[in-house]
């Protein structure tokens, strides 16, 4: 018995940390797929072709949110819901406050995911891995939470505690941010000097102080629909797009030369093409989907005008040209300040453990560019490989959630205010 004990536990994980594997298994389980984008485009489609409503009714985290909050309630921590009104539901505030005038370290994680629908099936080749946790969410951004979760309980039970400690848990991460959004007046009020925010996303345990934001905008053109059976009485909207690739490839595009903080750069791409009506119809309106993401320094407005000005031009040379710039979505980016006091101090607690990785910026956005935006001191860290996300097998190693729980515990009890 014995011996077959060990062999199904050879690792000789505790207790703590088999419950911790088991819950991120549960949650796993748990759709929080964010389709918001996919809702709008329906919704927006049945209003009338450009228009692009602002909110989603209900949060498609929700169920999860149930179980988390129950979860924290029965660990034991004081939780309250943060509402995220543009998100349909609300954040959760998971927090362990040992005196109110302690600083607050907060973990940070999100609840969504992207579309499982990619997804390998259950029963395939990664569920026989051993020591490996997979699934939708498993590594962005669910091995996290198990990992938050479990170092607020380990932290809960050390002495002394040098800091006030809290989860925060948010919805929509991968589309609006409006989670986060929802939180900043929140996390303000617990006093912009005595708090960091470490968002727990993938990256190894490679701390990231710098990234990218991104903006995402829509171009539509415009013509006139006819049967395809007599097409010069029509005027395509595809004819009219043409150009305005071209334009955005290699005019705009190619002029994006600044560098940003830490080796960040702005890119853009043109990700998406869509036209209205059917395969005999000459199209009427035609939609391209561009994603530009960009560094500390520039900005919506900056940035809108340029392309404006580069689509604008086709006016003089593209007969009947109509069109409309629209923006979709933007998330600021996380700005690098070397002098933040804060950021250093969970910089050198990670020296002290060990992680003596090279402060580093990325060209990918978080949730950090919101904290950011507000001036709240955030960096990124956390768990497992990026490259392991938004894959069709996504997985985390169950060595890196149990890491988490040491690596956060550690940061929650840092010298980080006075
Ligand atoms: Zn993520």
């Amino acid at each position: 018995m014995r011996a077959e004990m060990k062999r199904l536990n050879p690792r000789g994980h505790s207790k703590d940390q088999k419950e911790c594997l088991a819950f991120l298994r549960q949650i796993i389980k748990i759709r929080s797929v964010n389709d918001r984008l996919n809702l709008l485009e329906k919704k927006a489609a049945s209003a009338g072709y450009s228009k692009t409503p602002e909110k989603h009714e209900k949060a498609m985290e929700l169920p999860l949110a149930v179980v988390l909050e129950k979860k924290a309630k029965a660990m034991g921590f004081t939780v309250r819901r943060i509402p995220a009104p543009k998100a349909g539901g609300y954040s959760l505030w998971v927090e362990h406050r040992v005196k109110n005038s302690k600083t607050w370290v907060v973990l940070n994680a999100h609840m969504d995911t992207v579309s499982d629908s990619a997804m390998e099936l259950p029963g395939g080749k990664l569920a026989r891995k051993k020591h490996w946790v997979c699934g939708r969410g498993a590594v962005d951004d669910k091995g996290s939470i198990a990992s938050v979760l479990w170092a607020l309980k380990a932290y809960r039970a050390e002495k002394p505690q040098r800091n006030n400690a809290a989860a925060l848990l948010v919805p929509d991460e991968e589309f609006g941010h409006e989670g986060a959004r929802g939180s900043i007046r929140f996390l303000k009020s617990l006093g912009r000097k005595r708090l960091v925010i470490i968002v727990a996303e993938p990256t190894s345990f490679e701390p990231v102080v710098a990234h990218n934001g991104v903006i995402r905008w829509r171009v539509h053109t415009f013509g006139k629909a006819w049967h395809s059976s007599d097409p010069k009485k029509g005027r395509s909207a595809i004819t009219s797009m043409l150009p305005v690739v071209e334009a955005l490839e290699k005019k705009y595009i190619p002029g994006l030369r600044n560098e940003g903080q830490l080796g960040t750069r702005p890119v853009c791409s043109v990700t998406q093409i869509k036209t209205s009506n059917s395969d005999n119809v000459i199209p009427d309106q035609c939609t391209v989907t561009v994603d530009r993401r960009y560094i500390a320094g520039e900005n919506e407005r900056g940035i809108l005008r340029d392309v404006g000005r580069v689509v604008g031009k086709l006016k003089k040379t593209v007969p009947r040209f109509k069109y409309q710039i629209k923006l979709v979505s933007n998330v600021p980016p996380l700005k690098h300040r070397p002098g933040d006091a804060r950021v250093k101090a969970v910089l050198e607690a990670l020296g002290k453990m060990g992680i003596r990785k090279k402060p580093r910026g990325k060209n990918y956005a978080t949730d950090g560019g919101v904290f950011s935006e507000a001036g709240l001191s955030s960096l990124v860290l956390g768990p497992g490989d990026i490259k392991k996300a938004h894959t069709r097998d996504e997985y985390i190693e169950e060595e890196q959630v149990l890491r988490g729980i040491e690596v956060f515990k550690n940061l929650l009890g840092a010298k980080i205010g006075k």
